[in-house]
């Protein structure tokens, strides 16, 4: 099958599977998700799964990136913060629909192929750093939006406190291997209000930065 079709299915099992903004849609389109998988798995870069990309870590599944994105209801104004770069996949995505994004990964071999990525791509709004994304990017708060990509064992109160007023943090929530549920986190002037919406699969959220 070439690309194109591969890439006109996987956008219509995204649209059964529950993502239906436009905006969202155009973004996963226009990303060439290839550029974000090693060599060896290029021809499955339009399938709907998570892949390695190296470092025990994985790319994820194109319907959580999309339903992610969706959740945080992104607009131009916005500021974001991600924690776990990764391939830089889903930073680009976000850095598509929102002013800036900040995104901090532990690895650094993920985090130097990343920022070759962005650079390559010509993704110019995005700033990466190696980290432990579970204390946030104080620097740099407060946020509009905070997605991690990674599951956190508990909501991590750092990320909380680093939210604007009106801002939502969406992030997976649970033990490794066990039952994790995506969260979405609404901050308003008199505290959280928290909505789950789906189950989901991550690798683990880690604390301190590797090697
Ligand atoms: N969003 C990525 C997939 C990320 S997999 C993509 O689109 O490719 C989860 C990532 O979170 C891994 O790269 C892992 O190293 C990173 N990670 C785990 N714990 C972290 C922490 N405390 N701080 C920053 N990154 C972390």
């Amino acid at each position: 099958m070439i690309a194109e079709t591969r890439k006109i299915r996987l956008i219509m099992e995204l649209r059964q599977g529950g993502v239906t903004q436009t905006d969202v849609l155009t973004a996963i389109e226009t990303t060439p998700r290839e550029e974000f998988v090693p060599e060896l798995f290029r021809e499955s870069a339009y399938d709907n799964r998570p892949l390695p990309i190296g470092s025990d870590q994985t790319i994820s599944q194109p319907l959580i990136v999309g339903l992610m994105t969706q959740a945080l209801a992104l607009d131009k104004r916005c500021k974001v913060l991600e924690i776990g770069t990764g391939s830089g996949y889903q930073t680009a995505i976000l850095a598509r629909l929102a002013r800036r994004v900040y995104s901090v990964e532990r690895i650094r071999d993920l985090y130097v192929a990343a920022a070759q990525r962005f650079d390559r791509l010509g993704i110019a709004n995005v700033t990466a750093q190696i980290g432990d994304g579970g204390l946030g990017w104080p620097e740099q708060a407060p946020f509009d939006r905070i997605l991690v990509t990674a599951a956190a064992d508990t909501m991590p109160q750092a990320l909380l406190d680093q939210l604007r007023v009106g801002g939502c943090l969406v992030i997976p929530v649970g033990a490794e291997g066990g039952t994790q549920t995506l969260w979405r986190i609404v901050r308003t002037a008199e505290g959280f209000e928290e909505e789950p919406l789906t189950s989901v699969r991550f690798v683990p959220l880690v604390s301190g930065i590797a090697g």
